[in-house]
């Protein structure tokens, strides 16, 4: 019998009732995972509650306390690090070193968010004022003593999606228990198994029971979920039209919500890029994940006669990637994370071969495995910017290539699209890239660096349609985002 996965709530797996299921499959081999409960909208009330009744004690708990179970978390994870890297090749496809990438980032996140006690620290400023007292019959002016301290939320919720499955849910639920909140975390249904193995973890290093609630489940159980009277935050990582939703939604509810959401990343190549870096820096960013990553460089925009090396280097490059099941020997590129993203992503290349680009290499055709969700590396050269390929998310590895003239011309690439998560360029010119660093129209810049992910004591500063709200995840933005200011004003007779 095929196992359902179970949620995580007040500290125990929980198994869910009948309802609808969606099939978690091996994207490798087509095999059958386990199957996710979807709408079981009574899991979402009982893994509130439970949030909620943790609350009181878990915010009078030392934030040192909260830390030292994060420690031991993070501790737990490194000895766990082989088994969850499996898991994600299993449920997700990625390949053994992009999986172990995913695990070693998520483990940052606990790492910054250890730091909580000084992180979270407040500001103080003795005799700010004198006062007199109302009536005016004291003789002295007394002192005004005033400091800001940050308090924990609430119960917070997080909505994560499948191409990180370990790290993006650390992006959210260490910093928010370490800031003293409780979390209900909703995973992407195609890699649910990784988040129970994450969350059930976390119990095991000594997170008390409520603290850390789980459950399973689509759009559905999301909306319940982020219109709860209970919840005070909602932290949501996904694609622009679901973000677009969760965010008017839930802000309208009266939440504090932070959306990240999709990208068309734009790479500029100068004619005097170092050629080798140049080429690894692009393959990485459009084809590693399999394109799955909000920090894909998608749209590579060659300037000048760049194109006269980038071109035959490029298509070569990608011939060379060896497409197969994340854990077969040499495997360069596994599959993509199911069945419907095949028939986007194949949809998308179709498409393409109508939009008047050049279609260098097919995808759609090559050398892997018969079984499982496989599309190849797929070229575009002589992209129209006003095409779907040059302006919508793909998520597969699609990259279109488009030429212009000047840096001034590529840099307005940037600018036409209505994403801003990054933008790359690959040059020798220091005026060049400080040109570009100054004017681009993106919140993370990579400069000979193929993907700019901040590293987790930075913010992760996706801009227009790639973020909505006003503090990003991780970082400082991460500790203002868990917690509330609040003021303190005093005198002494
Ligand atoms: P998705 O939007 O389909 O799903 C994300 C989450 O939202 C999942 O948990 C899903 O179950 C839930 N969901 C789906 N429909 C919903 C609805 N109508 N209402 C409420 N919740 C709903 O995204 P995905 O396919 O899992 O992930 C890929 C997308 O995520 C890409 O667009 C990628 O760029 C983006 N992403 C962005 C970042 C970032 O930091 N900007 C990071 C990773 C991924």
């Amino acid at each position: 019998m095929t196992k359902t996965v179970e949620y995580f709530i007040g500290g125990e797996r929980v198994s869910p009732k009948a309802g609808a299921r969606y099939r978690d499959v091996d994207p490798a081999t087509g095999k059958l995972l386990a199957e996710v409960a979807m709408d079981e909208l009574a899991a979402a009330d009982a893994a509130l509650a439970s949030a909620e009744a943790a609350f009181p004690a878990w915010r009078e708990t030392p934030v040192g306390e909260r830390c030292q179970i994060l420690f031991r978390y993070k501790q737990l994870l490194e000895e766990h690090f082989d088994e969850l890297t499996q898991q994600i090749v299993t449920e997700h496809g990625k390949t053994v070193p992009e999986a172990r990438g995913d695990v070693r980032r998520g483990i940052d996140c606990v790492e910054y968010a250890c730091g909580a006690p000084s992180l979270m620290m407040g500001r103080s400023l003795p005799r700010i004022a004198v006062s007199s007292s109302f009536s005016r019959e004291s003789v002295e002016d007394i002192p005004l003593d005033s400091a800001l301290e940050r308090v924990p939320l609430g119960v917070c919720v997080g909505i994560t999606p499948f191409n990180f499955p370990i790290m993006v849910p650390l992006w959210m639920w260490p910093m928010a228990v370490a800031c003293g909140n409780t979390f209900v975390l909703k995973p992407s249904e195609k890699v649910s198994l990784c988040a129970l193995r994450e969350v059930e973890l976390a119990s095991a290093a000594g997170l008390p029971p409520g603290v850390l609630n789980l459950v399973t489940g689509g759009g559905e159980i999301a909306s319940h979920l982020i219109t709860h009277d209970d919840v005070r935050a909602v932290s949501f990582v996904g694609s622009t039209a679901v973000a677009k939703q969760i965010y008017s939604t839930a802000s309208a509810a009266g939440k504090r919500v932070q959306c990240m959401a999709g990208a068309k990343n734009t790479m500029i190549i100068m004619p005097d890029a170092n050629q080798e870096a140049a080429i690894d820096g692009v393959l990485g960013s459009s084809m590693g994940n399999t394109g799955q990553r909000c920090l894909a460089g998608s749209l590579a925009v060659l300037v000048g006669d760049a194109a006269e090396w980038f071109i035959p280097k490029i298509v070569e490059a990608c011939k060379r990637i060896n497409v197969s099941a994340g854990d077969a020997e040499g495997a360069g590129m596994g599959p993509l994370v199911d069945e419907a993203s095949v028939r986007r992503v194949t949809e998308a290349i179709a498409e393409g071969t109508e939009s008047g680009a050049e279609l260098l290499l097919d995808g759609r055709t090559g050398t892997f495995p018969e079984e499982g969700c496989f599309v190849g590396p797929t070229l575009f050269d002589h992209v129209p910017p006003e095409s779907a390929l040059a302006k919508e998310e793909i998520f597969g590895p699609v990259l279109s290539i488009m030429r212009v003239e000047t840096l001034e011309d590529a840099i307005a690439v940037t600018h036409r699209s209505p994403y801003g998560n990054m933008a790359v360029m690959f040059t020798d010119s220091g005026y060049a890239a400080n040109r570009f660093k100054e004017t681009a129209g993106a919140g993370m810049i990579g400069i000979n660096v193929g993907v700019p992910a901040p590293m987790a004591v930075f913010p992760f500063c996706g801009w227009k349609d790639s973020f909505f709200g006003t503090l990003h995840s991780n970082g400082e933005d991460s500790v203002r985002f868990y917690t509330e200011g609040r003021i303190i004003v005093s005198r002494w007779f």
